[in-house]
């Protein structure tokens, strides 16, 4: 069959090449139609935490797919979005939120930019309107989040239909200010009463090449925020739900932002669905009393039922198997694993954060990233390297022997492919 889909992220001369064809997945390991099977690395593009195939979560869906399959959350409302809302609610410091449902981390991510331009649109303050994020910080590919966020790497073509009146600047860290925060300060000081609101990733630019910054920085960002009346959105896309060994990223901080966005493994990557988590004082601000302020903003699948079901049996798991817990032991199992490859004459440097793990190797290694991934694969390893850098991102259910055979294969590729001692 000739292959007719547009693939995301994906070089015409990979599609040349040819790629598996994935037909079943089970637990960390995807299945292609010859019968080979892969660790899925990355867990989905950061989506599985719980591995594929886990009955709970299969088994809510069947069971919701035969009840209701969709109904609209305009106007109407169905049990699972109900319960979902109030979970979500829940597992903030605050539980005093409602929840805008999207399907993709980008929509979630367009809600909340558009919910903080609108929030100070109802308080009169029409004129702060500015959006900004931190500089190759990525919030999905959507326009607005690209008005955000902005990956130079891969975002160059819309450079001139998106503008950024001021990015903050990635932390550097010094003596006088250990956790870099003192530029950023000055951006939000400087403009202040334009900027309607800042999103940020929390403590990892994921897709910029797990860029880890410290927790201190972000709770000098929320301090500073609320102290200049900026709203801070803290985008859990790809962090949330274990993944840096706390539920949640922005949870290392111990901040309560104002609004957070999740997706990804909110269904454990099962369902398209995500939420931004809104602070009932901006909620509040959107009530059709003495004036109309409703949010006249939505997607068809929002709050989609199956969605749901997915998620509340994600998170059910979670929390029955101290998924969150289990993976801050792991990851410093991983992180003792992989402290040998420091020593590597080509790696410039390893960086850890919960269940991620990262191998930066020297910028001349470039030319032999291609061959390195190639043979990982060979090896039934689905490894998505950033530049220079590959990294462990796994399901969290992954055993201790999965994860070991995983660094292992990385550090001896990277030793016998680029013959790096
Ligand atoms: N936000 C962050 C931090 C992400 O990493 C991503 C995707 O990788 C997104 C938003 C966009 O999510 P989606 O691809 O589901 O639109």
């Amino acid at each position: 069959m000739k292959n007719r889909i547009f693939h995301p992220y994906t070089p015409f001369s990979a599609i040349e090449k040819g790629f598996p064809n994935m037909v079943r997945g089970e637990g960390i390991y995807l299945f292609d139609d010859a019968g080979n099977k892969y660790v899925d690395i990355v867990s989905s593009w950061w989506a599985c935490a719980l591995g594929h195939g886990h009955p709970k979560v299969v088994e809510a869906i069947q069971k919701q797919a035969g009840v209701l399959q969709h109904s609209i959350t305009g106007s109407l409302t169905h049990p699972g979005v109900m319960e979902l809302a109030d979970r979500l609610a829940h597992l903030m410091p605050t539980p005093e939120r409602h929840s805008v449902f999207a399907s993709d981390g980008c929509s979630a991510v367009e809600a909340a930019l558009k919910v903080a331009i609108q929030y100070w649109y109802n308080l009169d303050r029409p004129e702060k309107t500015w959006l900004i994020g931190m500089d190759q910080g990525y919030h999905g590919d959507s326009l607005g989040a690209l008005g955000a966020g902005f990956v130079d790497g891969f975002h160059k073509p819309f450079e001139r239909i998106v503008s950024h009146p001021a990015k903050l600047p990635f932390p550097v860290s010094s003596d006088d200010d250990p956790d870099g925060f003192e530029p950023s300060r000055k951006v939000i000081e400087e403009h202040a009463d334009q900027l309607a609101a800042v999103i940020v990733e929390p403590l990892c630019l994921g897709s910029a090449g797990m860029k880890i910054y410290s927790a201190g920085y972000l709770k000098q960002l929320a301090d500073c925020c609320a102290a200049n009346d900026v709203l801070l959105i803290i985008d859990e896309v790809a962090m949330g739900f274990g993944r840096t060994g706390k539920l949640f990223a922005f949870n290392h901080a111990g901040i309560d932002p104002d609004m957070v966005c999740v997706g990804k493994a909110l269904t454990a990557g099962y369902m398209p669905l995500s939420a931004c988590i809104v602070k009932d004082e901006i909620y509040n601000t959107f009530s059709d009393t003495p004036e109309d302020h409703t949010f006249y903003h939505g997607n068809t699948f929002a709050g989609h039922p199956i969605g749901c079901a997915a998620a509340l049996a994600a998170l059910d798991i979670y929390e029955a198997e101290d998924t969150v817990e289990r993976a801050a032991e792991m990851a410093e199992k991983m992180k003792q694993w992989m402290q040998p490859m420091a020593g590597m004459e080509c790696v410039a440097e390893l960086r850890f954060l919960g269940m991620i793990g990262v191998v930066e190797l020297k910028p001349e290694m470039k030319p032999l990233i291609a061959a390195i991934k190639q043979s990982l694969f060979e090896q039934g390893y689905l490894f998505r390297p950033l530049g220079t850098m590959f990294y462990l991102m796994p399901p969290l259910v992954i055993s201790d022997d999965e994860l070991k055979a995983a660094v292992d294969a990385l550090h001896a590729t990277i030793h016998d492919v680029a013959l790096c001692k």
